[in-house]
């Protein structure tokens, strides 16, 4: 799981960092929504997270409580 290969860039818009996590898309844009993030491509069946967007990531799914026990990037 959340295994990157070398060279991947973040997915999400204007964001040119190395990619440290890769997720579902659709669970990576629900998270990062309220954040004001978009991704470059929302049909991507895989969204790639630099270490920023990794924690902001984390943040969000941290907040919801029902999503606790999900397991993402699985
Ligand atoms: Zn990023």
């Amino acid at each position: 799981m959340g295994k990157v290969k070398q060279g991947a860039v973040c997915s999400v818009e204007g964001c040119e960092e190395k990619a440290v996590r890769s997720f579902a898309t659709d669970k990576a844009r629900e998270a990062l929504q309220p954040t004001g993030a978009s991704l470059k491509d929302e049909r991507a069946r895989r969204t790639y997270l630099c270490q920023k967007h990794y924690k902001l990531f984390k943040k969000q799914t941290k907040k919801d409580k029902k999503v606790e026990k999900w397991r993402y990037g699985v």
